[in-house]
């Protein structure tokens, strides 16, 4: 696996620190907890979009685009990432925002995310659920097209054969960091949403050899249709490398139980996962995404899914700017005397 043959911009902040969680691992009593801190990409917040962008951004720049289009859920981090970089390269970037979870909260729609997008000055535009996004991106391209423009579409959540290559690249870093330590992991875990993470992390294991095992926590899908994402992500992105192994069904495993009423919508592990780390780690995990994944690993945990003197890394996945638009779900005190 031969990375540096693909077209690649350098903006994300490389490699992210690999860390022990000491003090959740004992609160929890079970494996030693590590966080691989793709929370801090360096980009706008950070987040694990970023490192799928310097290889699609490269993309699109080869195609001499002058904006991008991307999609997402209203408090998407993906396109919260893609405004910083677009318009950092010079880029208008075009946002169009799913509102899966039909909000007419305030802090929802403006705060958190929507706010950065556009304070990187993007131009965000907004469907209801269900509405056909790839389709409304198609349109818009074509709109942009007949206007004398250079559109390049980047699919919901960068999740492409060329944005799973910053993934592929990050199990490479993990690999060597690990190495290094003479650390042995036996499981990655992080939030799966798009595809493209877990998908990039199991070409990128499996093509190193490394006999690692992930487990992705779904955040929307049911297992079968998660797994069956990931699993023809992930063999698209062999192909698009070269790889002459085969990414085969056991490699690819979801746990899709802690997604709760749906996408987006708040769970009581999801609360008690992000309070814990904030207070245990001083670490800000996320509503929609990296707290469900963490409640999920905290739940197996305390079910006895992984023994002692094992070593899981958890891959911070990022999202924390989302926490803005969901102030109200978490007990907090406010002002003592
Ligand atoms: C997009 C996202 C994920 C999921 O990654 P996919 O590649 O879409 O599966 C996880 N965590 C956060 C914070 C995200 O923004």
């Amino acid at each position: 696996m031969h990375l540096s043959r693909f077209p690649r911009l350098r903006f994300a902040h490389l490699p992210t620190p690999l860390e022990p969680l000491d003090r959740l691992s004992e609160m929890l009593g079970g494996p030693r907890i590590w966080i691989k801190r793709d929370d801090c990409t360096g980009l706008a917040s950070g987040g694990n979009k970023t490192r799928k962008l310097e290889f699609l951004m490269a993309d699109a720049l080869q195609h001499g685009a002058d904006t991008v289009i991307t999609q997402g859920a209203t408090q998407s981090n993906h396109g919260r990432q893609t405004a910083a970089i677009a318009t950092k390269l010079g880029l208008a970037c075009h946002i169009l925002l799913e509102d899966r979870i039909n909000s007419a909260d305030r802090d929802y729609n403006y705060n958190g995310n929507v706010l950065l997008d556009q304070l990187h000055g993007a131009a965000i535009s907004k469907y209801p659920g269900g509405t056909d996004m790839a389709a409304e991106m198609e349109q818009r391209a074509e709109r942009l097209r007949a206007d004398g423009r250079k559109p390049y579409v980047i699919p919901g959540g960068g999740s492409s054969p060329v944005g799973a290559l910053g993934y592929a690249n990050a199990a490479l870093e993990l690999v060597a960091q690990a190495n290094d330590m003479g650390l042995v992991i036996d499981r990655v875990v992080h939030a799966t949403g798009s595809a493209g993470t877990q998908a990039g992390l199991v070409t990128g294991l499996v093509g190193v050899q490394s006999d690692i095992p992930v487990l992705g926590i779904g955040v929307r899908a049911p297992k079968e249709k998660q797994e069956a994402s990931v699993l023809g992500l992930a063999q698209r992105t062999a192909a698009h490398i070269g790889l002459k192994t085969e990414i085969t069904a056991d490699q690819v495993v979801a746990n899709c139980d802690y997604v709760g009423e749906g996408y987006g919508l708040p769970t009581a592990g999801m609360v008690e996962a992000v309070t814990l780390l904030a207070r245990a780690e001083g670490i800000l995990l996320d509503p929609v995404y990296s707290g469900k994944g963490m409640a999920g690993l905290i739940d197996l945990v305390r079910k006895g899914h992984f023994h002692k003197g094992q070593n899981i890394v958890f891959v911070h996945t990022g999202g924390s700017a989302a926490l803005f638009a969901y102030p109200d779900i978490f007990d907090l005190p406010g002002y003592t005397a």
